[in-house]
């Protein structure tokens, strides 16, 4: 077996057992990154030096018993997270030459907990977007191939697409991601991985470059269920320096991952039955209700009424924190400076340099609505929307302890599929978008193939500050699943 095929888990045991160092661990995935990053373009920015460095302090950690959770574990950070000494260019030609001089709460957990870096993984612009195509670096090819037309080339959804490529590729054993609207969940189930949005507050933002704030979540991808559970544990816990991080004790999540789903009650959103969703993801839907059903649980229909509302209230709320955070990127000071004849001059040439079209399209939206006059109209109205959605999501919680549905309502389409038009690629996180609005955890795991031999992951909702019960109808699925499909370009093939 190569030792890039290991699980996250697995590597952690062999670790410990003295079966593997963190040095041949480190040294094979910098090798497959070697190989297939030309290709899949996961990593805007390889640190194979530092991953060295880090991957011997691991050893010797070991060697002493004084080794964290995650001592030897390779991972890939979303460029994203503010790495120290490494640049962060949030997949933007504004931060292209950004160097942050501080590292991340979350990753700064990680490297507490022994992690190595192996480099920072490509992404949407600014982590706007569903299809990686608009990173300032350039398209993420996914690893997995259509059975009928192997030459089409497809994305790995967005906007972590690096990441969740990275981990199915077999580049990474694990990952981080962001989470605004879908952009862990989405990319994972593209990917036929697993990630984790955790409730809002559960990870620290502190250091991760904003998006919109009141969206904005980091989490977890791993290959198993288990594998995210772990990363998060590590990811998670209260932060002074972030206003609305929570301090709630960070349970063990690995733990809650065998427990068993027997006598939970499973809700079925009936507004999630959408019309034109493929008639294959309905079926795999119904199949992971089967799945739990047969393990104990009882399945019960439940009602989110405003969910048809979620998708254009999150596209007036985004906008308008995006278009307020990136208003910093002035070229005064980090990033990209285009000089100018005065100041304002340098203002205008640089963000014109700077910002690419998704970009630009949302700081306009965000600053029309925004407007003394439109406020009101849509800002404020969006914003009353959002109470709505986390009401249906309460009320809901009231009779069940979890929500199925699926996680995109299709699988990875191919680069320049739903390009002309901004809507048609806004509607891939029709299903995701409603739990960044309430701020509720929410996990896609990988649970079938489609016709094409693509995965499809479904999602699992759960209450506020309840990852445990996520995590145990995630692995019931998972194990119910059985999901043992391989993309076709991995590590070694
Ligand atoms: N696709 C959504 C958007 O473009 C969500 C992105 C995200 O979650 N970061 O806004």
């Amino acid at each position: 077996m190569m030792l890039t095929d290991l699980t996250l888990a697995e590597a952690r045991d062999a670790l410990r057992a003295g079966d593997v160092t963190a040095r041949n661990l480190a040294e094979a995935h910098l090798a497959a990154i070697e190989a297939l990053n030309p290709r899949l373009n996961a990593y805007v920015t390889v640190t194979a030096d530092q991953a060295l460095r880090q991957a011997a302090a691991a050893d010797a950690a070991l060697a002493e018993g004084k080794a964290g959770p995650l001592a030897g574990i390779p991972l890939a950070i979303k460029d994203l997270f503010c790495t120290e000494g490494v640049r962060t260019t949030a997949g933007s030609r504004i931060l292209e030459p950004f160097v942050p001089p501080y590292e991340s709460t979350v990753s700064a957990n990680l490297l507490r907990d022994g992690a190595v870096f192996l480099g920072k993984a490509n992404m949407d612009e600014f982590a706007m977007g569903s299809s990686n195509m608009a990173s300032a670096f350039g398209p993420v090819e996914n690893p997995w191939k259509r059975r009928q037309d192997y030459a089409a080339v497809l994305v790995p959804g967005g906007s972590s697409g690096g990441s969740a490529a990275a981990v199915a590729a077999r580049l990474a054993l694990g990952a981080t991601g962001t989470d605004t609207g879908g952009s862990i969940r989405q990319p994972a189930s593209f990917c036929g991985i697993a990630g984790i949005k955790p409730t809002y507050g559960r990870c620290s933002r502190w250091g991760v470059v904003a998006f919109a704030s009141s969206l904005d979540h980091p989490g977890p991808f791993g290959r198993t269920v288990q594998d995210c559970a772990i990363l998060l544990r590590s990811m998670a816990g209260f932060d002074p320096m972030d206003s609305t991080s929570a301090d709630v004790p960070v349970p063990d999540f690995e733990a809650a991952c065998k427990r068993p789903v027997k006598g939970l009650r499973i809700g079925v959103p009936r507004e999630y039955r959408m019309d034109g969703m493929p008639e294959e993801i309905e079926l795999l839907w119904r199949q992971g209700l089967d799945w739990l059903r047969d393990q104990g649980a009882e399945i019960v229909d439940v009602s989110l009424p405003h969910t048809k509302y979620g998708l254009a209230a999150y596209y007036i709320v985004a906008p308008a924190e995006a278009s307020s955070n990136l208003a910093r990127y002035d070229g005064v000071r980090f990033g990209l400076r285009e000089d100018g004849e005065d100041l304002r001059d340098l203002y205008e040439r640089t963000r014109a340099a700077g910002f690419g079209a998704e970009v630009r399209r949302r700081i306009l939206i965000g600053t029309y609505v925004l407007s003394a006059g439109y406020y009101d109209a849509y800002y404020l109205r969006a914003q009353k929307v959002r109470a709505l959605i986390l009401k249906d999501f309460t009320d809901a919680f009231g009779k069940v302890d979890a929500l199925l549905t699926p996680t995109a309502p299709s699988a990875a389409f191919a680069q320049g599929e739903n390009m002309d038009d901004p809507i048609k690629m806004y509607l891939n996180d029709v299903f995701t978008v409603p739990a960044n609005m309430a701020g509720v955890p929410g996990m896609s795991v990988p649970a079938g193939l489609d016709a094409n031999g693509l995965p499809l992951g479904l999602q699992v909702i759960g209450k506020p500050f309840d990852e445990e019960t996520v995590f145990s109808v995630a692995a019931a699925i998972e194990r119910a699943a059985g999901f043992s499909a391989l993309p076709s370009v991995r590590a070694g093939h």
